[in-house]
């Protein structure tokens, strides 16, 4: 018995679909991202004199890190669409910034941040 030959052009045309498809990303969730992925040598000089110079990582009990702030960090990461800009910048230590990876902070932490910086 011979298959059905508009049955076959069928599924030559849904398998050429699904291959274009996949070829032109339809269906896949894309982010904007910055095209800018590091701090410039001035906005981190910036972000260095607004945090003195010290980490501006703070636990919610605790002091805020005594280490010095090393590393200029994107408050909403650059990985998840957060733009490379001074109101998006903190500085953090190493050892804080490895530990942030690309985790988005909550609204809470972000409040805290700017009542913190008012008084650095
Ligand atoms: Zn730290």
């Amino acid at each position: 018995m011979q298959p059905d030959p508009t049955v076959l052009v069928a599924c030559l045309a849904v398998a050429v679909l699904g291959i274009l498809c996949l070829a032109i990303g339809v269906g896949r969730k894309r982010r904007w991202r910055d095209p800018t992925r590091l701090f410039s040598w001035s906005q981190k000089l910036q972000l260095i004199h607004q945090a003195n110079g010290r980490c501006e990582h703070k636990p919610p009990l605790w002091f805020r890190c005594p280490a010095p702030g090393t590393e200029a960090d994107h408050i909403h990461p650059w990985s998840r669409g957060g733009p490379t800009e001074l109101w998006n910048g903190q500085l953090l230590c190493r050892r804080h910034n490895r530990r942030k990876s690309n985790h988005v902070p909550s609204p809470l932490y972000r409040w805290r941040l700017g009542r913190r910086r008012k008084k650095y």
